[in-house]
């Protein structure tokens, strides 16, 4: 189970979060869905500590951190946690002077320090896997933002993380490129990875989500199934909300 509790984070007088509480089940997809500008790339940043909260735990698996005002954790027990997670980005985030094979080793070869022939081999089959594996030696620049979004994606899962953040994963994507990357979320999802989504995309949400988070003023308002959340919503910020995504 992967759990945040009670997560607080401001910015300055700006409180994003105010008390988030989210169990994210172990093999499940569950989709963040939220008006813009509530908070959800701030959650996600939160859950893999790329933000420090103010206050709250973070559990992932057998790990766990509290924070509190007047408590730092060590940045040792940041970076572990931190390492439980992979995350995607709207906007790919590859690194451009390197090649496609290159930004899925260079994690494992940095920070988990495999040698380059392992790193190597694990990306090749990780490429296979999201139909990238004829692009291993091509530059970032040289793709489209579908496959981009796929070699992201293989970067994100290459050391095996507990828990794949995804911050709107198609939203710089036309139709037919969203649809390339949802079949490899789908795909993801079906083996069992666990992920937390940000995202406005219905299709990919009702597709793969077992669940959806609604966030709105700070806190998850309403939390359930797909089928729940879209068409019986009960609180009316969420009813309001979901209209307009329609
Ligand atoms: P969403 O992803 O739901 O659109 P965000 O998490 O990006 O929302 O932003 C939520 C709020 O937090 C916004 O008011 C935004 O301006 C503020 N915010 C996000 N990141 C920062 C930051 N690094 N510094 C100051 N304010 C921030
Ligand atoms: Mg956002």
């Amino acid at each position: 189970m992967i759990r945040l509790t009670g997560i607080v984070k401001r910015f300055g007088e700006n409180t994003v979060l105010n008390g988030v509480d989210l169990d994210i089940p172990e093999g499940e997809v569950t989709a963040l869905i939220g008006p813009s500008g509530s908070g959800k790339s701030t959650l996600l940043r939160t859950a893999n500590l790329l933000e420090i909260p103010e206050a709250g735990t973070l559990e992932i698996g057998d790990a766990r951190i509290v924070f509190a005002p007047d408590r730092k954790p060590p940045q040792a027990e940041i970076l572990a946690m931190r390492r439980r997670t992979g995350m995607i980005f709207q906007n790919f985030q590859l690194f451009p002077h390197r090649s496609v094979a290159d930004n899925v080793t260079e994690g494992l070869v940095t920070v988990w320090k495999w040698s380059a022939d392992k790193a190597r081999a694990h990306a090749m089959d990780l490429l296979d896997k999201v139909g990238m594996a004829h692009k291993a030696d091509a530059w970032p620049a040289t793709l489209s933002g579908g496959q981009q979004q796929r070699v992201a994606i293989a970067r994100a899962i290459a050391a095996s993380p507990k828990l794949l953040l995804c911050d709107e994963p198609t939203s710089a994507l036309d139709p037919e490129l969203a649809a390339e990357v949802v079949e490899v979320l789908g795909k993801l999802a079906g083996e069992g990875m666990t992920m937390l989504m940000a995202t406005h995309d219905l299709r990919l949400a009702d597709q793969i989500a077992h669940r959806v988070a609604f966030l709105d003023g700070g806190t998850i308002v309403e939390h359930g199934p797909p089928e729940e959340i879209f068409r019986h919503p009960t609180d009316p910020r969420t009813i309001r909300f979901v209209r307009t995504l329609l």
